[in-house]
């Protein structure tokens, strides 16, 4: 039975959410005071929506929008190193139909992923607080249901894997590692890879072959038909 919901009404909410004070004063902050090198351009300075193919198969959750990337252009990823990293990896996974993600009429187009975060606001310092993540986990929660061809969540980060395994209901949650794979008893698989932020790959805690590896797997557990195979967790 249809819920009436769909992606472009939870968009629709998503933008015009003002739920979270301190997110709010500080997106409008930093999309009035800018970096110096993008003084000339319009800060999106809103909530960021979720982004990419509503057939998607591979859903990929990150933390939140960057102060000056997403909360920036207004798309997730977008506009920054981490999603520099995020969408060239895509691409070479076969997943978008390009490498270059600049701003929201740059002709990205995701093929078969989708690309969101586990809270829609840019925090200061990267850092939502709990009330803010709970807050903000029913936008995931819809979107959890709206993209029902999903066989592989990517969470980028502990952050994301913590709150993705909460609407999941996974439990016990089986430890962050980069490179786990997790096997939900659906036939649907979590991998977790280190978040390509700048502190992880300026340190080379995460490469690009690292990253290339999980949506190498990815995209294979989502073209095979039944989803899941486990090689290094199954919970
Ligand atoms: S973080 Fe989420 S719940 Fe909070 S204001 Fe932004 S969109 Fe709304």
């Amino acid at each position: 039975m249809s819920t009436g919901d769909s992606l472009e009404r939870l968009e629709a909410e998503v933008v015009s959410c003002r739920a979270c004070p301190r997110l709010v004063t500080y997106r409008e902050q930093v999309g009035a005071t800018k970096r110096a090198a993008y003084r000339d351009q319009d800060y999106w300075a809103r909530p960021v929506p979720g982004f990419g193919d509503p057939r998607a198969r591979v859903l990929v959750v990150g933390l939140a929008p960057a102060a000056h990337g997403g909360n920036r252009t207004g798309r997730m990823f977008t506009g920054d190193r981490s999603g520099d990293w995020l969408y060239r990896a895509l691409y070479r996974a076969g997943l978008a139909n390009q490498p270059v993600s600049a701003g929201r009429d740059d002709g990205l187009r995701l093929l078969g992923a989708y690309v969101t975060a586990a809270v829609r606001c840019a925090p200061p310092g990267n850092k939502p607080t709990p009330e803010e993540r709970d807050r903000c986990a029913p936008f995931l929660r819809r979107e959890l249901s709206l993209l029902r061809h999903v066989r592989v969540f990517v969470a980028l980060g502990q952050f994301a894997y913590q709150t993705l395994c909460r609407e999941l209901a996974l439990r016990p949650r089986p430890a962050f590692a980069h490179g786990r794979e997790v096997a939900l008893a659906d036939g649907r698989t979590v991998l977790c890879s280190y978040h390509p932020s700048q502190q992880n790959t300026f340190t080379g805690r995460l490469t690009e072959a690292m990253l290339d590896e999980v949506f190498a797997r990815a995209a294979s557990l989502a073209a095979s038909p039944g989803g899941a195979g486990c090689s290094t967790y199954c919970g």
